[in-house]
């Protein structure tokens, strides 16, 4: 039996060699085989020096996929997955936010559970930010009221699958990847563990409000055509409120006449319009523009650099 450990690393040079060490020590005697497969995502300190490094020691079987720029998490999920070949696949940070350890109880769950084929850990509220807190709770509930697959509220990217759940995951070959809904997307049963996410050991957190919120509208429109639906609604209903507006305008005028003002009226009508029409134009936008994406057919990253290493069977 084998596991690979997929590790998407960006700027993490202080953080590598910490995480290598915490995964030798946490499956010492484990009793299995297993790999890291380390992605350096086009980083720009000194991380891809370290992992080869780490790499040529040798203290554990270790890959190295170096990306030729920044491709993004997502990315490299999809190159770590390409690369692994162990029976069961963990998907884990290298910033020790998430412990390795839990990775060996994740395939302790799945060895003694053969009916399920996926352990997803959940975090506990950590102590983000009410606002942030209110946001992700939102989006949840809209983006499980408009997809068609169901998202797990708090679920991380931090999970321990068998191979059949890796195959499918990379049969999804779409460039625009939101990893929660594809999780939820491919099915399979899963169970879910809570877990706390430690503080980061070295650096800081990629993400910022304005990546959250982009990396949310993926989600939504990745997932859901709902919302092209929500603008031909928005758009029947002002139609019918204009129609019914223009008979009251038609009597008014027969019954009594209108007097000249109606400037108020005039500019809230065009404003209102005008903002609905950009919204919905919007909307199309978005589908438009990952229908242009995708159309053209690129590959979800580029490898400059793939380090194996010689299999000892
Ligand atoms: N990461 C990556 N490419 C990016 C951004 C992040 O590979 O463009 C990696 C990062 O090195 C880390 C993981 O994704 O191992 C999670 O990132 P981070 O810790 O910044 O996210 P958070 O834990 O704050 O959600
Ligand atoms: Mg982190």
């Amino acid at each position: 039996m084998k596991l690979s450990l997929v590790v998407p690393c960006y700027n993490e040079a202080e953080n590598v060699k910490n995480f290598h060490d915490a995964v030798v020590t946490a499956f010492e005697g484990c009793g299995y085989d297993y790999e890291i497969v380390f992605i350096d995502d086009g980083s720009r300190d000194a991380t891809l020096h370290n992992l080869k490094k780490l790499h040529a020691a040798q203290v554990c079987p270790v890959k190295v996929i170096s990306f030729s720029r920044n491709f993004g998490k997502e990315a490299g999920l999809y190159a770590g997955l390409s690369h692994a070949d162990g029976e069961y696949i963990s998907l884990i940070d290298a910033d020790l936010q998430q412990r390795p350890e839990i990775v060996r109880d994740m395939v302790a769950y799945l060895e003694e559970n053969p009916d399920y084929d996926m352990v997803a850990a959940y975090q506990d509220r950590r102590g983000e930010s009410k606002l942030l807190s209110f946001f992700k709770k939102a989006f949840y509930s809209v983006i499980n009221r408009l997809s068609d697959v169901t998202l797990h509220n708090d679920a991380s990217d931090f999970r321990t699958f068998r191979r059949s759940v890796a195959e499918s995951i990379l049969q999804l070959g779409e460039y625009h990847r939101f990893s929660k809904g594809i999780f939820a997307w491919v099915g399979y049963q899963t169970h879910f563990i809570p877990y706390t996410a430690c503080e980061r050991v070295a650096g800081t957190t990629k993400w910022s409000f304005r990546k959250l919120f982009n990396y949310a509208i993926d989600g939504i429109i990745g997932f859901s055509t709902k919302p092209l639906r929500i603008a031909t609604y928005l758009g029947s209903m002002t139609a019918i409120a204009a129609l019914i507006y223009l008979l009251v305008v038609v009597i008014q005028k027969l019954c009594v006449g209108i007097d000249i003002p109606g400037y108020a009226t005039q500019i809230v009508l065009i404003l209102f319009l005008g903002g609905m029409q950009l919204l919905c134009i919007g909307i199309i936008g978005e589908y438009v523009g990952r229908i242009f994406e995708q159309s053209k057919q690129r590959p979800v990253y580029l490898a400059k650099e793939v380090l194996t290493y010689e299999k000892s069977e």
